[in-house]
């Protein structure tokens, strides 16, 4: 990504506010009047806005409607989809200028955000922030349609669901900001689900790799984001638009205040389905030959399992988004050249792993994980590890017991 330079100037913070917080005439002016406050603070704006409420969700229904249930053309569909934040964008502008404060809205092309060609899941290649300096210079506030760019083919693209994320954090690097601030409805990350535990504390920080792991919890944050505020260094502040309660900040630089804990937090997945092959010939290939036809097949597996052999065979397991777990099993019975004996498949499991780059290279974090867990009878199917995370599968039924019993164990209640 290419970036201008700043220097000398102003400095630039990019908000992004999703559509929740847009959802009517009344959120705009909320969202607004906190825009406000931080020109206020003697900073150029940038704000990067999600479509209003469910409005993205309402154009697929209609395309759907009109093309009689078959997938609509991709072209047209990301001209449509474009739209939902062309509104809010513009609204916003015109919300802003009724108020005093000088605004321009940008779509997604104005802003100079150019793509690749795929239509749907887009990637962003470069961001040419010419115009929006030049509209920064003249003291205004820029308002740029999320979600979309422009593909080098002169066709609207799309970024992905959820993608306004991502617009937010590469303007913010293009633009070389300060920070970038995502505006949501919820108010920061937590230790856990709050629904498991009372005890689920806001993080005051949070690592990027950590909030990698932990970003099934339901922050609702597109992790292509995340990735790309790794990449570039990027601070990402996640706050609610419905209140000033402080937010969590998400960077790459060194823990400050939570510095002494090696846990940060429990990711959880209450939607774990599991495949067990058995009987495979052990020899090389047989997982490639497993797995190969799932990928094609568009289903992703998540932990994977092979037990040692036994008389020259071997069980392999490996866990799949609980709605996938019957395509599996018939992609395996149909598509796969591998010999094995029989194909069993599990459901209502769940996922728990402890989360924290403190546990790299200090080991016995795992041992009082498996502790924690037998003194509450919690049976553990599966396990794997990475660097910064200790996974378990466990029985969905156990999680919530599961998630108590860890988030005491580790005394995630505590800020030190
Ligand atoms: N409006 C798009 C969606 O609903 C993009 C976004 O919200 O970030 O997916
Ligand atoms: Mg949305």
């Amino acid at each position: 990504m290419t970036t201008s330079s700043n220097t000398g100037r102003r400095p630039v913070i990019v908000q992004k506010y999703g559509g929740s917080s847009l959802a009517s005439a009344k959120h705009i002016h909320n969202v607004a009047a906190r825009i406000q406050a931080r020109k206020d603070d003697g900073v150029d704006v940038i704000v990067v806005v999600s479509a209003m409420g469910d409005s993205t969700d309402d154009l697929i229904a209609l395309s759907d409607a009109v093309t009689h249930g078959q997938t609509p053309d991709a072209r047209e569909m990301d001209t449509l989809l474009s739209t939902g934040e062309l509104v809010s964008s513009t609204l916003m502008a015109m919300a802003l200028k009724s108020d005093g404060y000088d605004a321009i809205s940008l779509s997604g092309i104005q802003a100079g955000i150019k793509t690749d060609m795929v239509h749907g899941s887009a990637r962003i290649a470069d961001i040419k922030t010419d115009r929006i300096r030049k509209e920064l210079d003249k003291g205004r506030i820029v308002i740029v349609a999320g979600f979309q760019g422009l593909a080098e083919s002169g066709d609207i693209t799309t970024l992905g669901r959820g993608g306004s994320d991502t617009t937010a954090v590469a303007l913010a690097v293009a633009a070389e900001a300060e920070r970038c601030e995502i505006y949501t409805d919820v108010d920061g990350i937590y230790t856990t689900d709050p629904r498991l535990t009372d005890k689920a504390r806001k993080l005051a920080e949070i690592g990027f790799q950590e909030m990698l792991e932990m970003a099934v919890l339901g922050a609702k944050m597109n992790p292509r984001s995340i990735e790309l505020g790794a990449v570039y260094d990027m601070p990402v502040y996640v706050a609610s638009s419905f209140s000033y309660e402080p937010g969590t900040l998400i960077h790459g630089g060194e823990h400050t205040m939570e510095v002494r804990k090696a846990v940060t937090g429990i990711a959880v997945d209450r939607n774990v389905g599991k495949i067990t092959v058995r009987g495979v010939i052990d020899r090389p290939g047989v997982a490639a030959g497993l797995l190969q036809p799932l990928a094609d097949a568009g289903v992703s597996v998540d932990v994977i399992v092979q037990n040692a052999s036994s008389d020259g065979t071997t069980d392999f397991t490996f866990t799949v988004a609980q709605a996938s777990v019957d395509k599996a099993a018939q992609v395996l019975g149909s598509d796969s050249d591998v010999e094995y004996s029989e194909v069993v498949t599990g459901s209502d499991l769940a996922k728990v792993s402890i989360v924290g780059t403190g546990m790299e290279n200090a080991p016995g974090y795992a041992a009082k994980m498996f502790s924690t867990l037998s003194e509450v009878g919690v049976n553990i199917d599966m396990i794997t590890t990475s660097e910064i995370r200790i996974t378990t599968i466990i029985e969905k039924d156990q999680l919530q017991k599961a998630v108590q019993a860890l988030h005491d164990a580790f005394e995630l209640e505590k800020t030190e």
